[in-house]
């Protein structure tokens, strides 16, 4: 037996990790000091050495991506395929528990998961439908205390009221939400491990069976857990178990939705005899930004504390650019990814990290212009788009009738006559027969306009067909005939709807993804599967994950990643750290671990950039620069000037005195162009006659102009 390929890619202190006995373990460590690479080394130890049977594994990884790239890094080190090995996302493990023991959970066979906008659009109807005002029954608000009883393994029976009324009906919505989405077979993303949790301790045979079956059990970013997480795998491991568990204080960024940091303190609590590794050798940045991220994250007082070190090289300053609003910050990128590509580097080394979604918009639109392929990771979600939401909606319909957030979506889609009324009065049968509106829709009645009766009772007519006749199909072809005889492709082809082309596209992309799915869990129909993986996969894989391309995604889903080359873009009070984060310490501190974590995803270089002016959301606002900035050793930062040497001092432009400039222009000023529309002046050369600004106009990028044609006109 060889376990020379395991050991020998490992320092000491990681060696003893993966080599410890099998007692419950953490390994606590700063970023990029091997964690994940301990982690799936120990499962290669694990069968290797401990001959432990694949069957026998259990791993929890953060994302999708990560359990495959883990997978396939256990079959380079065996030389044996992990296809039997349980590596995955907790919704994604639960999800998997609950097909396979439905009827114990208490499901539907064909239970489908709804994802948080079908939740929240649910929750709406039903404040509707019970008669409540949105106003003060705000769905979102529901949403969240739905959610955080259930994250903490709550349900609305052991809830109790403290005679506050306002909370009495928080609960009665929270019991009627339950027996609603009993009705429809629909689950959402807390219910997946409430369920699954409730599953093995309601169930002790079935605890005994999983107990004995899946003996090792593994997690990664372990401070990211929450309490029904956490409380899930002590069920499985078991108080004399041997869980092992990696993670790391520091980059805990989701206690906004429930995580736990303080797991890692409760873990040793509940785990007595727990071996403590620690790690502390980098092995991913340059020691001039590990040192950056260390200055950073030192501001923060509640830490475990530890200290990073790297044997690797200085490397160079981290690069500051002040921008003058976001196109300007969009281009410079733009102009520093060129040179990368142009000195040898590849498109995907490269990462652009933001807090905000909405931040990818400008970047996306600067890049389609300057031809620089790019990937949003987990923001413009192929399975969230508006268009394949409707398709999927159809195909959830056909796998489940009693799915009544998908009979909603598409009974009026493609229009076909069915009004807001009859949606209403279909509502009100259901209600008063407790039934789902499948089945409502189905039963008799002469509340309904006739026309309206006859297009639904097309519509219902239509599903079972198509059900019928492609039940057998194989599940692209399946999705196909879907597309087609939903009539959604002609109606957005047809209809002049915004983006219609681009719709189309991007359904017949989704006949593609059900060509190259490939189901991980052979005892489900594929079509269920394919439903299941687009729910809990939205924003995963939507290009071919490692085509060469530019990589860009917020900040949060960065985690565990590592690029050469990394921009930190948007950094202003306010945008980061975050508006509502800045009051108090707890939040401010916890923005703080993201742009940590953002650093450390660096390399080799590390860019960071601000905006003096933001239009963001249609708002325009003047940001300072992010308190970060000034946090992170400035020996360690040089500012780079813009591309042409301008002195920056906003009001000063490059006019002599004796030829004043036009009012108005000057750097950084907006200005309105006959063609061209609105934008704002980059730069400034030459005088007189002869002075020419470069602008860069917010649809039609950037333009060098002279300013005696150009009439621009002064908008500030
Ligand atoms: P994060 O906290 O960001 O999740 P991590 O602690 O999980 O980071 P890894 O991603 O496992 O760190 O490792 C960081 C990088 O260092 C990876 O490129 C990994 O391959 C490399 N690395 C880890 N250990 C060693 C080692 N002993 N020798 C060489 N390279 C290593
Ligand atoms: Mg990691």
């Amino acid at each position: 037996m060889d376990v020379s390929p395991i050991l020998d890619p490992l320092n000491d202190a990681q060696r003893a990790a993966v080599t410890a006995p099998l007692a419950p373990v953490l390994v606590l460590a700063g970023a990029g000091s091997g964690k994940t690479r301990v982690l799936t080394h120990r499962i290669a130890w694990l069968i290797q050495a401990e001959r432990a049977s694949p069957h026998s594994i259990l791993a929890v990884t953060f994302t999708n991506k990560a359990a495959g790239e883990m997978r396939a890094r256990i079959e380079r080190l065996l030389g044996v395929p992990a296809a039997s090995l349980w590596i995955g996302t907790f919704h994604g493990l639960a999800h998997r528990l609950l097909r396979l023991h439905w009827r114990e959970a208490r499901l539907a066979q064909s239970f489908q998961i709804m994802d948080s906008e079908d939740q929240q659009r649910f929750i709406k109807k039903l404040v509707r439908t019970s008669e409540l005002d949105e106003t003060r029954w705000v769905p979102r608000e529901v949403q969240w205390f739905i959610n955080t009883n259930k994250d903490a393994a709550r349900r609305p029976q052991q809830l109790k009221d403290g005679n506050d009324p306002a909370r009495r009906q928080l609960i009665a919505l929270y019991r009627s939400y339950e027996e609603a989405c009993a009705r429809a077979g629909l689950v959402d993303f807390a219910e997946l491990l409430l369920r699954a949790f409730e599953l093995w301790r309601d169930n002790p045979e079935l605890l005994a069976h999983y107990r004995r079956r899946l003996r090792h059990v593994l997690a990664d970013e372990f401070q990211d857990t929450n309490a029904i997480q956490y409380a899930w795998l002590k069920l499985l491991a078991g108080a004399d178990g041997a869980p092992f568990v990696v993670g790391d204080d520091d980059q805990a960024i989701y206690a906004f939705r429930g995580a736990c940091a303080e797991n890692l303190q409760q873990f040793r609590r509940d785990y007595g005899q727990a071996l403590l590794f620690r790690l502390e050798q980098n092995y991913r940045s340059t020691a001039t930004i590990l040192e950056a991220a260390n200055g950073l994250i030192a501001h923060n007082a509640g830490r475990l504390g530890k200290r990073l070190w790297t044997q690797g090289a200085r490397g160079a300053p981290l690069r500051l650019y002040a921008a003058y609003n976001e196109r300007d910050e969009a281009e410079f990128v733009t102009h520093r990814i060129r040179e990368h590509l142009a000195h040898g580097g590849l498109r995907r080394e490269v990462a652009i990290l933001y807090r905000s979604n909405a931040q990818s918009r400008v970047f996306e639109e600067t890049f389609l212009s300057a031809r620089v392929p790019y990937r949003v990771y987990g923001g413009l979600r192929f399975f969230e788009r508006a268009e394949i939401k409707d398709a999927l909606a159809y195909l959830r319909l056909i796998a489940n009738r009693r799915d009544d957030a998908a009979f909603e979506r598409v009974v009026n889609l493609p229009p076909r006559g069915v009004g807001a009324k009859s949606l209403e009065a279909l509502r009100e049968r259901a209600r008063s027969a407790g039934g789902t509106l499948w089945e409502a829709a189905a039963a008799p009645g002469d509340d309904l306009a006739p026309k309206a009766a006859a297009a639904i009772g097309g519509f219902m007519a239509l599903i079972e067909r198509v059900a019928q006749a492609t039940g057998a199909l194989p599940l692209h072809e399946q999705v196909d005939a879907v597309l087609k005889s939903s009539g959604l492709i002609e109606h957005f082809r047809r209809e002049k709807v915004e983006r219609g082309e681009a719709r189309v596209e991007n359904l017949e992309e989704l006949v593609s993804a059900a060509r190259g799915f490939a189901p991980e869990d052979a005892e489900l129909p594929p079509l269920e599967a394919f439903l299941a993986h687009a729910a809990l996969e939205a924003g995963e894989g939507q290009a071919d994950a490692w085509e060469d391309c530019v990589q860009m995604m917020t900040l949060h889903s960065a985690k565990g990643l590592e690029f050469p080359l990394v921009f930190l873009c948007g950094l202003e009070e306010g945008l980061f750290p975050h508006q509502r984060s800045s009051g108090d310490l707890e939040s401010l501190e916890e923005e703080r671990r993201l742009c940590y974590v953002g650093m450390t995803r660096a390399m080799r270089d590390l860019y960071l950039t601000y905006a003096e002016q933001r239009r963001l959301h249609g708002v325009d606002s003047y940001g300072q620069a992010s308190r970060f900035l000034k946090e992170i050793p400035p020996e360690l930062v040089e500012e780079v000037r813009p591309r042409v040497q301008v002195s920056r001092p906003l009001a000063a432009g490059r006019f002599r005195a004796e030829e004043p400039a036009p009012p108005g222009v000057r750097l950084g000023a907006r200005v309105r162009h006959g063609k061209f529309g609105e934008g704002v002046i980059l730069n400034v050369e030459g005088n007189g006659a002869q002075a020419r600004v470069q602008v860069s106009f917010e649809r039609q990028g950037t333009k060098w102009l002279m300013v005696q044609y150009a009439n621009l006109e002064p908008l500030t």
